[in-house]
């Protein structure tokens, strides 16, 4: 195996002692190598995010949770956390936008990259950072964004095979690695309508996700405020398999090269609607981003960079249309939030 893949030489060593590991597993091993040893955003990576392709993004988002403190009040004591915040861009232009709407959040990061970590620090050197959700300060509201977080967290897989449905173990082939169907699964805890679905048919689960949600919404129920939630996946449970690699901004064989390229899934958002409201908080949406964007103004916003900087204006709108653009990311990419019993409606859902 060559030098350059470290982590798939201990993953084959992992399973050549061990047996086969989980999709979960694989997943999870693969992309804390990926994230942990490169920045990955941007024209010379492998993938762009919406904050990296306008500061239009992280402004809208920031001036949304902007308006949904005023209306709560203001509280003067207020935390903006932010879950893989990759570069910092989101945070840098959400804060800039909530500083000129009078709120200025102490800021917390929940980071597990230490090369993100750096970049971080260097636009938004005032935070704090945190290895999960644990160590995270109570008692003050918080305001929560995640971008493109959820769908690079593990997810199981879970086949129809022949006599019913089992988990999707990972074996090695020599240098490849493979899925192979394993133990089986009590069909009870497939969704009713799949439960029938034809041999082949892939269930993706993810229960850290699940978990993490969770958390999100037990902190919010206890302490007050929102999260926003904007990742590309399904407003309802669905089968298939969506498991995919990403890189130098093209697709590629998930099963190859495990750590040396981005693997994600589509997100559940009914699993982490479900995941939320179990924890007494209220959910709104999913809603496709280019309505969600538009609701909250980004056509506004670039008429008036555009007349501040007209020789920026066709990258600007190219910019606009690329997040809204049902062809782009309009829909596939969703935003939900998540808010407090004690808090107001939030805008534009
Ligand atoms: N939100 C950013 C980056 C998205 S990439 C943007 O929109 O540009 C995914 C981010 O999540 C990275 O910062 C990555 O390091 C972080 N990440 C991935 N898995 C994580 C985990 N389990 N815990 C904390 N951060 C994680």
């Amino acid at each position: 195996m060559s030098p350059e893949r470290p982590l798939a030489e201990r993953l084959a060593r992992l399973i050549d002692s061990g047996g086969p590991i989980s999709v979960a597993d694989y997943m999870a091993l693969a992309n804390g190598h990926y994230y942990a040893t490169r920045d990955p955003l941007g024209a010379a990576g492998d993938f762009t995010t919406a904050p990296e392709i306008s500061q239009m993004f992280g402004e809208l988002v920031g001036l949304w949770l902007a308006d949904l403190w005023a209306r709560a009040g203001s509280p003067r004591d207020i935390r903006y956390v932010e879950l893989g915040p990759g570069r910092g861009t989101l945070a840098a232009d959400a804060l800039r936008a909530m500083r000129s709407a009078g709120l200025e959040p102490e800021v917390h990061f929940v980071e597990t990259s230490p090369v993100l970590r750096t970049a971080q620090a260097a636009r938004v050197p005032e935070a704090v950072w945190h290895d999960d959700l644990s160590t995270l300060p109570e008692g003050a509201p918080l305001l929560i964004v995640a971008n493109e977080f959820f769908d690079a967290l593990p997810a199981r897989q879970i086949i129809a095979a022949d006599g019913g449905w089992r988990e999707r173990l990972v074996v090695r082939e020599g240098e490849r690695f493979r899925p192979v169907p394993g133990p089986a699964i009590g069909s009870a805890t497939i969704p009713v309508h799949i439960r029938n679905a034809p041999l082949g048919t892939v269930l993706e689960t993810s229960p850290a996700s699940v978990s993490i949600m969770r958390q999100l919404a037990r902190l919010i129920a206890a302490s007050g405020g929102a999260a926003l939630i904007v990742d590309y996946g399904h407003d309802r449970t669905s089968a298939g398999e969506t498991l995919q690699a990403v890189a130098k901004h093209g697709f590629s064989d998930p099963w190859e090269a495990p750590g040396e390229r981005d693997l994600t899934v589509h997100v559940d958002f009914e699993a982490l609607g479900d995941a939320a409201r179990a924890e007494g908080a209220r959910v709104f949406g999913p809603r496709g981003q280019g309505e969600w964007l538009d609701a909250i103004g980004i056509g506004l916003r670039a008429e008036a960079l555009s007349s501040a900087a007209p020789d920026r204006a066709k990258e600007i709108e190219r910019a606009r249309q690329r997040l809204t653009s049902p062809e782009e990311m309009g829909t596939l990419f969703k935003a939900m939030a998540i808010v407090a019993t004690s808090w107001p409606d939030p805008a534009a859902f």
